[in-house]
């Protein structure tokens, strides 16, 4: 039986929007990452309903992704007193509101604009409902994500630094810039802290256990001895993202969309320097098909 600290909520989401915590207690009412854009409504229903129509003071964000922030724009819509707070890394880039640096356009992935009035600064801690959480900086998966900690429930907020299996796409890594190591240090970290139970960005939560943490080291080990067997998932995680945001497209829609996507460019011209980009995207979506999380219905593709 896994324990949450009092007041806290987990909302536990498909893998199109992140999960969202939801805490509520004496000293205010916060929530966790706000899913993906096109769950927007959801993600504002579901505040609502949980908050019992009282306002939400924070929303934090432990990283920019996506689907961690694209529900931002709706909260803050309907909150008019709704403070944000970010890490600090990509904040500049919030301000001015720069979806390529911010990664959101080289993805092809939408993310209104929203903003923001504080900073979630590694080494302090923050007030969320009735306990103070550790904040904690932990790069790799992304190079300005924190993690948050509460130490007296030991429960850990890990984003996509941890899953049940494995971690998130090491994003640095398919821009070629080495980011293994510190995927490393922060599983080491997550070592140190020693939580009891750990609420990932995406999956049920789970306990945390020696063998969860051996099972993301390994499958670090396999990408840190095959970057291209990593780019390669990297590259499929994006199109399977694409998917479930569409659902259903027709053939060529969807792979002009893959051509126009800088991301995949990027990819195979550092991993797959002699492959031609269109038979490179046939190829992924091809193999996404063979293991089973997409179908091809003559000239249409679908979400399986
Ligand atoms: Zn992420």
């Amino acid at each position: 039986m896994l324990n949450l600290p009092t007041g806290v909520q987990v909302i536990e989401r498909g893998w199109l929007s992140a999960n969202m915590v939801i805490a509520s207690g004496r000293h205010n009412t916060a929530v966790v990452d706000s899913g993906y854009c096109s769950h927007a409504e959801q993600t504002v229903n579901v505040v609502h309903g949980v908050l019992n129509d009282a306002p939400l003071d924070l929303l934090l964000n432990t990283h920019l992704h996506s689907d961690h922030c694209g529900g931002n724009f709706a909260l803050q819509a309907t909150y008019k007193n709704l403070k944000t707070l970010i890490p600090p890394g990509h904040a500049p880039y919030v301000t001015d509101w720069d979806p390529v640096v911010l990664t959101h356009t080289p993805t092809g992935q939408l993310c209104p604009r929203f903003h923001y009035q504080g900073l979630l600064i590694p080494g302090t801690e923050i007030l969320l409902g009735d306990q103070p959480w550790q904040i904690h900086a932990a790069t790799g998966h992304d190079p300005h994500s924190v993690i948050l900690f509460e130490a007296k429930s030991r429960t850990l907020i890990s984003a996509d630094a941890l899953w049940e299996n494995g971690f998130g796409v090491v994003f640095p890594e398919l821009e070629g810039q080495g980011a293994f190591a510190e995927v490393g240090e922060t599983l080491s970290l997550i070592k140190q802290l020693d939580p009891i139970t750990v609420i990932p960005g995406h999956g049920r939560l789970f306990a945390y256990s020696d063998q969860v943490l051996q099972r993301a080291q390994q499958r670090l080990a396999a990408f840190t001895e095959s970057p291209t067997k990593h780019a390669r998932h990297g590259a499929k995680v994006l199109l399977k993202f694409k998917l479930l945001e569409v659902q259903k497209q027709a053939y060529t829609e969807f792979k002009s969309w893959a051509l126009t996507t800088s991301y995949f460019e990027l990819v195979r011209s550092q991993f797959f320097g002699v492959a031609n980009l269109s038979d490179w995207i046939d190829q992924m979506i091809i193999e996404l098909i063979h293991s089973g999380v997409a179908k091809r219905d003559g000239e249409t593709i679908l979400n399986v």
